[in-house]
């Protein structure tokens, strides 16, 4: 889709919070007409639509990502469709639905639950302050193979989680300071260091607004799997729970700490399909 330049400044004069979602909405208006060109016009109708039927607009639900998949360096995994995953999940659970029986009044964009990918530990998209965080994660292991002491893996550390002088076999891993980046599995020359694991880390019940809330980290390292039978467990957790509109970290908080248990007790016992 190709932006002229008139719409890329009508575009930058919406609140950077909104900014992508409307972006997106934009091009899909425009893709509607079976056009290819966004002009300073389809911004402004978008944005009529978006003040004057907020309502409507609200589906209940915001997926996002990072730009990992366009190509960034950090990137540590590839999450082979995850996002297509959660939005069919998400779609399923009728959020919208769930939404008009129980806020009072109309819709806005601040209801809707929010997931979010960052494919490194880096954590762009923001997994802190989303209902659901998701982060891809990548845990180093030493391989047989000698180490030849370049000490490019201590130097790519950023957290000093890495020590070569500790241990006559090679880099030793603080794994307190380890945030599982994999970057020292990159750069390794010789293949001392190997990925022993990669996944996912879980971030769960953050949000922004007049009482923020850091998502807390679910404990582990999770699969692909896993990950989305963590988030269809919440989903249900936050529509049997919310009242008024609540949004999920207010409901976490109600639930108190003993809440994270239940969700690995409860979540990753299932064994329905997904
Ligand atoms: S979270 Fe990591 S992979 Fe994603 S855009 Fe940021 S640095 Fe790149
Ligand atoms: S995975 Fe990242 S944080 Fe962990 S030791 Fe390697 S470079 Fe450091
Ligand atoms: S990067 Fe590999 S070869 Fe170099 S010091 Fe670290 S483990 Fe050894």
């Amino acid at each position: 889709m190709k932006w002229l330049p008139q719409a890329e400044a009508e575009i930058k004069k919406a609140p950077f919070f909104v900014r992508k979602k409307a972006r997106r909405r934009v091009e899909e208006h425009v893709a509607d007409e079976d056009r290819k060109v966004v002009t300073p016009e389809d911004v402004q109708a978008v944005k009529k639509r978006f003040l004057t039927r907020m309502d409507e607009e609200v589906k209940g639900f915001q997926v996002e990502a990072c730009f990992g998949s366009q190509g960034c360096p950090n990137r540590v995994i590839e999450n082979d469709g995850l996002v297509q995953s959660i939005e069919a999940l998400l779609s399923v659970e009728d959020l919208r639905g769930f939404l008009k029986q129980t806020v009072n009044g109309p819709l806005k964009f601040h209801h809707e639950f929010r997931v979010t990918l960052a494919d490194c530990p880096n954590a762009c998209s923001q997994p802190q302050i989303k209902d659901i965080g998701i982060i891809g994660a990548a845990t180093p292991e030493i391989t047989d193979v000698p180490c030849s002491e370049c000490g490019a893996c201590a130097d790519v550390c950023r957290e000093e989680a890495v020590t070569l002088d500790a241990s006559p076999d090679g880099p030793v891993f603080d794994w307190n300071l380890c945030v599982r980046c994999g970057q020292c599995i990159g750069v390794c020359p010789t293949g001392t260091i190997a990925c022993g694991n990669s996944g996912y880390r879980l971030l769960i019940g953050g949000k922004l607004g007049r009482h923020p809330r850091l998502a807390t980290e679910l404990q582990g390292f999770y699969d692909r799997d896993q990950v989305l039978r963590v988030l269809k467990w919440c989903v249900r957790y936050y529509k049997g729970h919310s009242i008024g509109g609540e949004r999920f970290a207010e409901v976490v908080e109600k639930a108190g700490p003993s809440f994270f248990n239940h969700v690995k007790t409860e979540a990753l016992k299932e064994e329905d399909s997904l």
